[in-house]
């Protein structure tokens, strides 16, 4: 463990390679190697963009991409859960509606003013032109459970499957195709953040995926998972890294350890099975911090602001 890794993703300031994928004649994926996906859906007479990038210039590559398959209007535009980084995109589609579940919503209201702060210090070549983002993102449709759209006859379910990633995680489902867009509920390659997470939740809700049966599947980041093994894979590498991550801190806690002691011991521990996926070493400080304040007296995340951030970084890395 070196004394001077950077906080957060501020040191990791190369390009990512965009790629745009078919998955079916309505569903498209846009990836960057791990960065923030976004994924595409075109029904008769209207599009669907599920997570908009994190900054609305931003955005502007992925409405470009949607323009070289489709000339249907952006209609909707789905929020997969609140974190800024996949929200604060949104003003550039000029969406009719933006629909979240009430959850997500709940937890703007919460903390997405300490969220987007937080946010922006943690990734620099994410928030690219910031200043072009408007303030938060509110949804103008919110649902419980689930809700379906019909683009023409193109039937689209947005579902809460449970929780995981976040209290309010929303997949967006195509029925008829078996094609699912999870949001960062299944990460492919890259860590999942798990700071705002419910570790005990999280493997349920991934059965709960599973039990559909997806063909396809736009992961949170990572490339888009084109058949049912590769699905399968995302699918058993998150869950993988969620229960061993959640079992070395419980298990230190148990025993009394401190914070710092349970992160160097987690962070050792998982690095020869996980240490090359993208963001290991963002994650791991967040992800170990919940885990052990879930293992211990905090049921609910506690709010990140940049203040905290920064002081639990010091607190486990300096
Ligand atoms: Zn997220």
């Amino acid at each position: 463990m070196s004394t001077e890794k950077k906080f957060a993703s501020q040191a990791d300031l190369a390009e990512k390679k965009v790629s745009f994928d078919k998955l079916s004649d309505h569903a498209y994926a846009f990836t960057a190697e791990g960065d923030p996906n976004t994924g595409i859906i075109v029904g008769d007479n209207a599009v669907l963009v599920a997570d908009t990038q994190a900054t609305p210039v931003m955005a502007q590559e992925v409405i470009r991409r949607i323009r070289q398959v489709t000339d249907k209007p952006i209609r909707y535009v789905v929020l997969t859960h609140y974190h800024a980084v996949r929200v604060l995109g949104a003003s550039a589609y000029s969406a009719e509606h933006i629909i979240a579940s009430e959850d997500t919503r709940d937890l703007i209201v919460e903390r997405g003013e300490a969220d987007m702060k937080s946010e922006i210090e943690r990734f620099p070549r994410l928030f690219q032109a910031v200043e072009s983002v408007p303030g938060l993102t509110w949804p103008t449709l919110t649902f419980r459970g689930e809700m379906t759209l019909w683009l023409g006859t193109l039937e689209v379910k947005l579902m809460q499957l449970g929780r995981g990633h976040t209290k309010g995680d929303t997949v967006v489902w195509l029925p008829s195709e078996r094609i699912m867009l999870s949001g960062d509920l299944v990460e492919y390659g890259a860590t999942p953040y798990a700071g705002d997470a419910y570790f005990e939740d999280w493997p349920k809700t991934l059965d709960a995926i599973a039990a559909l049966e997806p063909r396809k599947l736009v992961p949170g980041r990572g490339a888009a998972l084109m058949t049912p093994e590769q699905v399968r894979e995302g699918l058993a590498q998150t869950r993988a890294f969620i229960s061993d991550l959640y079992a070395a801190v419980k298990r230190d806690a148990a025993a009394g350890r401190d914070l710092r002691s349970v992160y160097q011991r987690a962070y050792s521990e998982l690095k020869p099975r996980y240490g090359s996926w993208v963001i290991y070493d963002h994650c791991m400080p967040f992800d170990v911090s919940r885990a052990y304040d879930q293992a211990t007296r905090y049921p609910d995340p506690r709010i990140w602001t940049a203040q905290r951030d920064k002081e639990m970084w010091e607190q486990l890395e300096g």
